[in-house]
This record gives structure tokens, C-alpha cells and sequence, in this order.
């Protein structure tokens, strides 16, 4: 019987590094095993598709960071992982705050907030991979393109993912995100999605 969804499984199991810095969310693994000796504290990854051949070449490709058009990934941001993840891995693999230094001004940054992928640290968002700038026009049209398809399903928890986008937030000099700040953190980036 064919129900039209394969879903391949990752031949590796992981440790999530949640990150305290990004809220909890986590850009990167602590440990990675062979699935058969997978601990219980451990996740596997799975890909879901229509068709079972490309949930296992995504499976493949993830492996070496090459899924990025199985994701739907625009080139220039690919690109721009490519040239960058392996420095920002080792930092704990935040690569969107180094875009948000890049335009900051008189401590404020503004980022179309198609692109504001921090909105996942906050729970949500619509946007599942680092910009290359905060102005990609690859990614604009693509989170509008996710707005109007999930919109046409599920009204309401679009808008909150929508809102989370387009929520204001700071980025301290130690590289922590807050939706406030006190005082001792008055150098923290101001970032405005807009
Ligand atoms: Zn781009």
C-alpha cells in the first residue's frame, strides 16, 4: 500500500547541546554514535518526503552538510555556510550573530525580519537556515512563499510565527539573546526585524 509519505532515518544517533546563550535551542551536537549503540538521552534524525529516494539521499547528504537543496536553502546562503560553519561550529554554531555585528549602528541593527533566523530561539519563526545577509532576497521570498502556503492551512499559527519574526530582541557582547536588558548590558545590540 503507498500512503505518499517515506521518511528515511539517520544511521547516526545524537546529543542535542542545548545552549543557554540561544535560550536552550541547539545548533549543534555534543556527541554523535552509532545508532546501535545509541544511549537513551540520544536522538536520531528523520527525513520525511513523498518519494522514499529522497528521504534517504537527504539522509545521505545531511551526513556531510550538503542537504541544502533537499532543505530548500537558497545558493547564496549555502554558500555562506559553507565558507563560515566550520569557524562558528567550534563557537557553538550561532552564525547569525556575526550578521547582526556586521550591520549593527550606534548599537542598533535592523534585519528584513523574513531573515531574523533568531526568531528560532525564540520558540518559532518561519525562517530554518542563516541568511547570508539581513536583506537576502533568496530568503524573503522564501519565508513569504512558507506565509502563504501555511497560512492557507493554519491561520493562527501563522501569525504567531509571523509575530515571532518580527519580534525586537538584544544580543549582549557575550554573545546571549535577550527580549530585555538591564543596565550592566547597555552595550547589548538592539536588533529590530522591520
Ligand atoms: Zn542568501
Amino acid at each position: 500500500m503507498r500512503t505518499g509519505v517515506a521518511f528515511s532515518i539517520s544511521n547516526e544517533a545524537f546529543v542535542s547541546k542545548a545552549d543557554p546563550a540561544i535560550c536552550g535551542f541547539s545548533n549543534t551536537f555534543e556527541g554523535t554514535e552509532s545508532i546501535l549503540f545509541a544511549e537513551r538521552n540520544s536522538e536520531v534524525l528523520c527525513y520525511v518526503s513523498s518519494d522514499p529516494t529522497k528521504a534517504r539521499a537527504t539522509a545521505e547528504l545531511d551526513r556531510i552538510d550538503n542537504a541544502g537543496d533537499q532543505f530548500g536553502i537558497p545558493r547564496c546562503c549555502q554558500m555562506h555556510f559553507r565558507k563560515n560553519w566550520e569557524k562558528i561550529r567550534k563557537q557553538g554554531g550561532d552564525l547569525f550573530a556575526p550578521l547582526v555585528h556586521s550591520v549593527a549602528a550606534d548599537a542598533t541593527a535592523r534585519i528584513n525580519w523574513q531573515c531574523n533566523s533568531a526568531a528560532m530561539y525564540f520558540g518559532g519563526g518561519l525562517c530554518w537556515h542563516f541568511p547570508c545577509s539581513p536583506s537576502c532576497t533568496e530568503t524573503i521570498a522564501l519565508v513569504n512563499q512558507r506565509v502563504e502556503q501555511l497560512g492557507s492551512i493554519d491561520p493562527d499559527l501563522t501569525a504567531s510565527l509571523v509575530e515571532i519574526q518580527r519580534q525586537e530582541f538584544f544580543l549582549s557582547k557575550d554573545g546571549n539573546y535577550k527580549t530585555c536588558v538591564d543596565f550592566s548590558e547597555m552595550s547589548a545590540i538592539h536588533v529590530v526585524p522591520f
